[in-house]
């Protein structure tokens, strides 16, 4: 992968760099089928399991995988090779949001427009029960169209602080963005402690700057526990009182989620137009759920396998010795006629041939005839389970040569043997 331009387990081919952490890298890709344009997060999986974040990855895929929001960036699928984990993502063409926040705070309207699209985007999650716990600037990025999305919805244990210049940015290791309660360690409750998070994300739209900063990080927290912060001459009343009941330090009294969508500057109609991201279909995806992704995911092969390897959805295989299983992300029908191609490129006669089964038989001269039964397994429409089992004949003396013809012929559809290998183009 750091190569520009390599192809991805022959789907992908992977473009330049978008961004980079201390486990992950962002790639711009493109589906070399669809022609579609993705984001590729690649991660160590040796750095991810030296850092103990093994479960939190799995439980995390898992999350994501409940969450699909129009304002959400949508994860497609999850991949592996031996050392690193692909999380393809919903590809955000306009970027990071508070760039543009960057060259000027943004209108009324226009930063409504954008808190809106986030307050969505929370209560959808939190009524998931999924709590985002690390929004900042870097986590809210826009599509063509200028529609929010928010990244890292549940993968946020795998956000790591970063050290980054300019105004908006938090300093190194400063959160900002962090209620008082998640800094002071005292427990907290996610969905408040996101509340308090989209309050300062708010406050930075329309100032241009934070409320709580201090080169002294203390002196910051300070700041934050009693709500210490200047409201700029240019704001409104009512977002005012609006970020007073956000930025409330503690967080029994911190206003919900229902109580800001109820909430007169949240409703207030745009003055004008101009200058704010068209919606898609006039809906702030609002509760809205996107079409489940017709491409395939193997998020259930990672998250119910045994660490982040792929043994351990095969815990039986060693009991049989003349049977070969693997992982195929290909459909059923490919796999099925592929098998058929092999069996007749192998002299195998088929003696059955039934819904995701395949009995084949070879005959081999003066002895019983060796019997493979090969099954298909669906685990998602693009994403099957095969096994090819020798069920007569003399199978310890044939098997072999028959297992290296069978590995030969069917390398083009494996994703993964059980035994482990992952088959990887150029990654
Ligand atoms: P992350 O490691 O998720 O914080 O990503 C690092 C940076 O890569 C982000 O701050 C974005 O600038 C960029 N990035 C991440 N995901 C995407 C995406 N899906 N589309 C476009 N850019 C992205």
């Amino acid at each position: 992968m750091e190569n520009k331009d390599s192809v991805l387990m022959e789907r992908y081919e992977v473009g330049r760099l978008l961004g980079q952490g201390n486990f992950a890298k962002v790639h711009h890709a493109r589906d070399l089928k669809t022609g579609q344009s993705v984001a590729i997060k690649v991660i160590d999986k040796v750095k991810a399991l030296k850092a103990g974040l093994t479960n939190n990855i799995k439980r995390e895929i898992s999350v994501m995988r409940r969450v699909k929001h129009l304002n959400v960036l949508q994860l497609y699928e999850v991949m592996a090779s031996k050392t690193k984990i692909y999380f393809v993502i919903e590809y955000a063409k306009g970027g990071e949001l508070f760039n543009k926040v960057a060259k000027g705070r943004l209108k009324e309207d226009a930063a409504r427009k954008y808190f809106r699209q986030l307050i969505n985007a929370v209560e959808f999650c939190h009524g998931k029960g999924v709590f985002h716990r690390d929004l900042k600037p870097e986590n809210l990025l826009l599509d063509g169209n200028g529609v929010l999305k928010v990244s890292d919805f549940g993968l946020s244990a795998l956000v790591e602080s970063k050290c980054q210049d300019g105004l908006l940015r938090t300093t190194c290791g400063t959160p900002s963005y962090v209620a008082p309660e998640v800094i002071y360690g005292r427990g907290y409750d996610g969905m408040k402690a996101d509340i308090w998070s989209c309050g300062v994300i708010l406050y930075v739209m329309l100032a241009g700057y934070l409320p709580f900063h201090d080169a002294n990080m203390i002196v910051m927290y300070r700041k934050a526990s009693n709500a210490d912060y200047k409201l700029p001459t240019w704001f409104a009343p009512e977002v005012c009182r609006l970020l007073s009941r956000m930025l409330d330090p503690n967080p029994v009294t911190r206003t919900t989620i229902s109580e800001i969508m109820e909430d007169p500057w949240f409703r207030k109609k745009p003055e004008s137009h101009s200058n704010i991201p068209r919606e898609i279909g006039g809906e702030e995806g609002k509760g809205e759920e996107l079409r489940k992704p017709t491409r395939l995911n193997a998020f259930d092969i990672i998250s119910c396998s045994n660490g982040l390897n792929l043994s351990g959805l095969f815990a039986e295989s060693n009991q049989n010795k003349e049977a070969l299983k693997f992982v195929s992300l290909q459909s059923a029908s490919t796999i099925m006629s592929k098998l058929e191609d092999m069996a007749t490129h192998l002299k195998l006669q088929v003696k059955k041939r039934d819904r995701g089964l395949l009995i084949l038989e070879a005959s081999v001269e003066g002895r019983r005839p060796l019997s493979i039964d090969a099954e298909v397994f669906e685990f998602t429409p693009f994403c099957h389970l095969v096994e090819l089992k020798s069920c007569g004949g003399d199978p310890k003396e044939h098997w072999p040569i028959v297992e290296k013809q069978l590995r030969e012929d069917l390398r083009d559809i494996v994703w993964a043997w059980s035994d482990g290998r992952q088959r990887m183009n150029s990654a």
